[in-house]
């Protein structure tokens, strides 16, 4: 059986016991997360979140893009959240290459060049990068200053989650 076949079937499962067809659209919890997509990071389990709570906004770095942006101002402008994380992590894969390399590995391997410019936000130092998501989400006109964006590292070793200090 494939994995979709798998995660479906349990889904039958989760639809025959579902209770949560009554939540209101604005997270309950007014927080919006923007965080890594690693696999060893479930930002509800690490957070104590419920079905419910939070818009959690998920790339691969937990970077904030132009997308997760759209994303945050929709969070707070038209959902209500007032407060905002971002949560990378140790041993992020993004710390492993670089983004020319990867373009010229995957031109290489497809022999079509990237149509368009295409960034992957790789990056070397994981503090660095958190800090900088924070001024991305901070410096934009449209996010009211007075909403607390704050950055974190969960720890996939211990499952700490220490700030990154602004
Ligand atoms: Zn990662």
């Amino acid at each position: 059986m494939s994995v979709i076949e798998e995660v479906l079937k349990h889904n039958e499962d989760y639809a025959r016991n579902f209770t949560l067809g009554d939540l209101p659209m604005p997270p309950g919890r007014k927080l919006a997360v923007v965080a890594c997509m690693d696999a060893r990071l479930t930002v509800e389990e690490v957070l104590g979140l419920k079905t419910g709570d939070a818009h959690i906004i998920r790339n691969a770095g937990g970077i904030v893009t132009e997308d997760a942006l759209c994303s945050l101002i929709i969070s707070h402008h038209l959902l209500g959240t007032e407060e905002f994380m971002i949560i990378n992590h140790t041993d992020c894969g993004m710390l492993t290459f670089e983004d020319e390399d990867l373009c010229a590995k995957l031109q290489k391997q497809t022999g079509t060049a990237t149509v368009a410019p295409v960034h992957f936000h790789a990056f070397s130092d994981l503090e660095e990068n958190v800090r900088q998501q924070i001024q991305k989400v901070k410096s934009h006109p449209w996010i009211p200053e007075h909403i607390p964006v704050r950055g974190f590292i969960y720890d996939v070793k211990t499952g700490g989650l220490p700030e990154v200090s602004a």
